[in-house]
């Protein structure tokens, strides 16, 4: 599986950066986001390291199936029955910030904090 020793999400796969869990499968974790834009604001990745969305292809599909399905699933294990936002950022015109593909998963009571 590939990893990059210097990306902070990798770090968080690999335990050296703690994080609230609250999923974990052989290929994917979900955690909440540190500075959460919502009552429930979780992340989304891949185990693997992918850059950003541009660095996916056909070959990913069902990867990427995977975490779209897990969303609905886990927001309404945390109690999120009146929507939520998906969002992902990718490269620098879409607001990237961490360069390891994720999805913010967001949802809870409005107002939020942006968007
Ligand atoms: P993006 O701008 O789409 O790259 O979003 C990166 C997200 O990662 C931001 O919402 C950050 O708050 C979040 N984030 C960065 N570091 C951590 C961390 N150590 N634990 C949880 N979330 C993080
Ligand atoms: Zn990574």
């Amino acid at each position: 599986m590939s990893t990059d020793p210097n990306c902070i999400f990798c770090k968080i796969v690999a335990g050296q950066i703690p994080s609230r869990k609250v999923y974990e499968d052989d290929e994917l974790l979900v955690f909440h986001d540190i500075a959460p834009w919502a009552p429930v604001h979780l992340l989304v990745i891949p185990k693997q390291h992918i850059a950003t969305m541009y660095d996916t292809g056909p070959q990913h599909a069902a990867l990427l199936g995977r975490m779209t399905a897990l969303a609905p699933r886990l927001m309404r294990d945390l109690g999120v029955a009146n929507g939520f936002r998906i969002v992902v950022n990718t490269g620098p015109d879409g607001g990237q910030e961490v360069q390891h593909v994720h999805m913010h998963v967001m949802g809870g009571p409005r107002p939020w904090s942006k968007g």
